[in-house]
This record gives C-alpha cells, sequence and structure tokens, in this order.
C-alpha cells in the first residue's frame, strides 16, 4: 500500500477489558487493584500513569511486567490508569507546547519523551491528547463510583465493547478515543523505536535524536545508485546538495526554536540557505561551535563549495553557466554560456562529502542537544521503557 494511502487514517482502540478490583479486609479497610486483559488477536500495548482521584494525571508508572498486574497503589489517594495503544500498538501523543499530534511505540517511565517537532522534553503523561485525557476522567469517575459502591469484587470497562458500540450505533462513550495516522513512520536508528510523525523530519520520540541525518543519508544512498544506473549526473549532484539543503534548514529552524537569541540573529537563522556553503558552515562554527568541515581537507571543501553554486546552475539556469557563477564560484574552466557537466567521479563525490558534512551537523546539533542516554542505553541492557 502507498504511503500516502496510509496517511491521516483513524485507527481504533486496541480493545480488551480495564479492570479494578475492590475487597475489604477483615479490619475493614478496603483494598483495589488494577489490571488489564487483552482479547483481541491485533497488536496491543498499554502503559500506566498515576492520576489524582479527580482525574489529573501525575506520573507515569514503570509497570512491573508481562500481564500488567501491578502492585496496587499504596493509598486510595491516587490511582492507576491504565491506556490503550492503538491497533497497531502505537500510543498517541500531543505536545502541550506546539499541539503536534504524533504516534510512538514507547511511554517512558524512566526517561522524558521528546516532541519530535518542537524538542519540548518533559515526563509520558504530560503528552496525553484530548481523547485519552478524557478516558482518564472517565476512568477516574469509575474507579470512584466502584470504590464507593461498598460493594466488593471486580468492576470492568471493557474497551471491546466500547468500540463495538461506536461501530453500530455511532455513539462514542466517553472511554472511547482512537489515533491517526501520520506521515513519516521511521524506526529510530539511535535506539530502535518505531514513530510516526507529520512531514519527514523530527526527533525521535523516545530518545530525542533527530532523524535528519538518516533521511540524508537514506536519500545519499538512492543517488549513489541512479548515478551508477542512470548517468544523469548533473541531476543527481542537483537533487544530492538539495538534499542537504533541506535538512541543514531543518537543524537552522531547530536552533532558532531551541537556543535563546536575539530577534535579528533568529530572523537570519530561521532562513538561512546553504547555497553559499563555505560562508554557512563557518558561521554555523562562529555562531554554535558545529564544525560540518571536520575530517575534510581544503581541496575537498573547496570541491564541495564549487557543487554547491553548480547545483543553482543546474536548478534556476538550465545547466548555463552564467557571470555571476564563475565570479561567485571563481571557475575559470568554463565560459558565461557554456552548459556545465558532471562525471561519475564528481557525483559521488559530493554525494560522500555530503554524507560527512552531514554526520558533522548532526553530532554538533546533538553536542547542544542531547539525546536522552538512559534510552539509548536501555537498548544495550533490554530496559523496559
Ligand atoms: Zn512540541
Ligand atoms: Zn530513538
Amino acid at each position: 500500500m502507498s504511503k500516502r494511502i496510509e496517511e491521516f487514517k483513524e485507527i481504533a482502540h486496541c480493545g480488551g477489558q480495564v479492570s479494578i478490583h475492590v475487597e475489604t479486609r477483615k479490619d475493614g479497610q478496603r483494598t483495589v487493584q488494577f489490571g488489564v486483559r487483552s482479547s483481541r488477536p491485533i497488536p496491543s500495548a498499554w502503559f500506566a500513569i498515576y492520576a489524582l482521584p479527580e482525574g489529573i494525571p501525575i506520573a507515569t508508572v514503570a509497570l512491573g511486567g508481562i500481564g500488567l498486574q501491578t502492585d496496587p497503589p499504596p493509598t486510595l489517594t491516587y490511582f492507576l490508569v491504565l491506556i490503550g495503544s492503538d491497533s497497531h500498538g502505537l500510543y498517541g501523543h500531543q505536545c502541550m507546547k506546539c499541539n503536534g499530534y504524533w504516534r510512538s511505540k514507547s511511554a517512558p517511565s524512566r526517561w522524558l519523551l521528546t516532541c519530535p517537532y518542537c524538542g519540548f522534553r518533559t515526563e509520558t503523561q504530560e503528552f496525553l491528547t484530548p481523547g485519552q485525557r478524557r478516558y482518564v476522567d472517565a476512568c477516574c469517575k469509575f474507579f470512584r463510583d466502584a470504590i464507593n459502591s461498598a460493594k466488593d469484587g471486580e468492576h470492568i470497562i471493557d474497551m471491546d465493547a466500547v468500540a463495538d458500540s461506536v461501530e453500530k450505533d455511532g455513539v462514542k462513550p466517553k472511554f472511547y478515543y482512537t489515533e491517526e495516522t501520520q506521515q513519516n513512520k521511521f524506526e529510530c536508528q539511535a535506539c530502535g523505536v518505531y514513530n510516526d510523525i507529520l512531514g519527514r523530519y523530527g526527533y525521535c520520540s523516545n530518545c530525542g535524536t533527530h532523524n535528519g541525518v538518516f533521511e540524508l543519508e537514506h536519500d545519499m544512498k538512492i543517488i549513489q545508485k541512479r548515478i551508477t544506473e542512470s548517468g544523469d549526473y548533473e541531476a543527481c549532484v542537483k537533487d544530492a546538495v538539495s538534499s542537504f539543503d533541506s535538512f541543514a534548514r531543518q537543524v537552522a529552524k531547530q536552533l532558532v526554536v531551541r537556543v535563546p537569541m536575539t530577534p535579528s540573529r533568529q530572523k537570519e537563522w530561521s532562513k538561512k540557505l546553504f547555497h553559499n556553503l563555505k560562508p554557512c558552515g563557518d558561521s554555523l562554527q562562529k555562531v554554535f561551535d558545529i564544525n560540518i568541515f571536520k575530517g575534510l581537507k581544503d581541496k575537498d571543501i573547496r570541491f564541495a563549495c564549487l557543487m554547491f553554486f553548480r547545483r543553482h546552475v543546474y536548478e534556476h539556469n538550465g545547466g548555463e553557466a552564467d557571470d555571476k557563477y564563475i565570479k561567485e564560484s571563481g571557475d575559470n574552466s568554463v565560459r558565461p554560456k557554456q552548459m556545465l557537466h558532471e562525471t561519475t567521479e564528481s557525483a559521488h563525490k559530493i554525494t560522500r562529502l555530503i554524507t560527512t558534512m552531514g554526520r558533522n551537523l548532526h553530532d554538533g546539533f546533538h553536542q547542544i542537544f542531547p539525546p536522552e542516554e538512559a534510552a539509548l542505553k536501555s537498548i544495550l541492557k533490554g530496559v523496559r521503557a
């Protein structure tokens, strides 16, 4: 199925039964235990939060193990609310800062969750969607009624029946919420967690690593294949430089959003174009201490700069050199109006240099905004989120 058909599709809740077991002990004290059972043969996952009885989420809970039978909360002053994934096994999240919505397989309790769009990082329960918040509110009311009913035993919220009633009668019970597919579904190459975000670029919400460099590397692999197979070297150079430009602009925008700076500097960096590579690279180094030329020889930097000027000629001038190109690039090997040409070597070389510069940019950016160390370590140790 094409990626576009899968965009913005409503995805049902995974179903299952959420329960509260109320018991009166011999000494008259009442105890409660919260649990969940999955019943449908579809992907399902649950994470748990503590909420005040009034329905206010206060913390994300580290669950004990499979089966989700967790210890009851120490007092009745807060409830444990289990929040189900959609039927793809993904949780919906919404950022309170930028309002962005996304889905992921992660709802960590041991480290912070990151918004893919603005980089805001906070505890998982702060990223609940409006639908999940209504559900938490409804669960808390249900639990309050169960405790107040004086009747011992199990009280169940049947999420399968909730979904069925929507399907049959179109009535949306207060427990009901669904998620929505987005546009770029990617497995983070740093931590392995699956994300589904709007647009192409963003942070992995589990570990906070930006996906831009991985998108760039993916583009370079496709372009390298085209160089070998099609021989359309000029188009390949143009697309390789464009790919770097898109990634670098994304990073520049994130720097503007996340690094405090003066309005004039904000204006400059939010409009930054990477056509003229050398001054852009130099200001990244001077202003943010990000050295995109790290490890490159001077002659390679000169070559990369030339290819960035040539991209402009291929993109806007039909491939014909003009006075502006010759003056700015210092390329005296061609005359005005002469068609520029690339070779398999020059095309391959620029993709390799762009990959190196992209990695330098990624590393420099994450030195300013490091990913969640605990999330990266968890893959090595197999720790649950
Ligand atoms: Zn955000
Ligand atoms: Zn990640």
